[in-house]
């Protein structure tokens, strides 16, 4: 008999994650926050710009918004992230386009990057997140090398999503992302279907400063309506990434 997995990921550690974590230790949700260990405490507020909503019918819209972009500093970040809900993966030393990167400098923003996580949170790092969901082969020999097991495509879903688990050298295909505003039904539906041998896996993943859009899915209430109907369901087991993956290749 498979079982249903629910896990979350959220990027770039702006200010937003006090709110989300908040959320997930109300509802014991587990997941992984993605960190760059060269931004901490940068601040960029009030960013401008167009973002695409995906509707419940798969639609797409676009819509201009204004959030900010504040990256916690490295105290709080240590405070906030060691909870044993969370998980940390690495997520490029400083954001870069890795694609565009090669030899040591690419080396340094994966390898690197997840060294100086380790150092500083104290624990083991085994995942990488690419930022703006993009790579190439080199990308993913550097992961390997530094032993670096799992990634994750920066997509949105589709409301007709199965909940097939999917990846390609570890790089895990996401059910949705916090900007696809039929998550809740799609999650509605992953309770209400009969689990057959084979595992489910109901993937979300997001920026938490996505909250302050103010779109019919960028909201506090939004998320934590998901998260609530996910703490519902008897079925579900919640991880983290790397747990996932740990239960689903071991
Ligand atoms: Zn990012």
């Amino acid at each position: 008999m498979g079982r249903k997995y629910f896990t979350v990921s959220f990027d770039d550690g702006t200010e937003q994650d006090i709110r989300v974590i908040a959320l997930m230790e109300k509802y014991g949700i587990r997941g992984t926050f993605n960190l760059s260990s060269g931004l901490f405490g940068q601040r960029n507020e009030g960013i401008f710009r167009v973002v695409r909503e995906t509707l419940e019918d798969g639609s797409k819209r676009q819509i201009k918004v204004k959030y900010d972009h504040n990256i916690l500093p490295l105290g709080r970040a240590k405070e906030l992230y060691s909870r044993d809900f969370i998980e940390i993966a690495g997520h490029g030393a400083h954001h870069m386009h890795q694609a565009r990167l090669t030899g040591n400098k690419l080396k340094d923003e994966i390898a690197g990057d997840a060294e100086r996580l380790a150092d500083i949170f104290g624990i083991e790092i085994r995942g990488h997140i690419f930022p703006f969901g993009k790579y190439n082969d080199e990308c993913l020999n550097v992961m390997e090398d530094a032993g670096l097991i799992y990634g994750r495509l920066a997509t949105s879903g589709a409301p007709d999503a199965d909940f097939a688990f999917k990846a390609e050298h570890g790089i895990i295909h996401p059910t949705c992302r916090m900007t696809d505003a039929f998550a809740i039904s799609l999650l509605e539906r992953f309770i209400n279907t009969p689990c057959s041998d084979e595992d489910m896996v109901f993937y979300f993943w997001g920026h938490s400063y996505e909250l302050d859009y103010g779109t019919s899915c960028g909201r506090d209430a939004y998320l934590e309506e998901l998260f609530k109907t996910a703490a519902t369901s008897e079925e579900i087991k919640f991880v983290t990434n790397r747990e996932l993956i740990d239960a689903l290749t071991s």
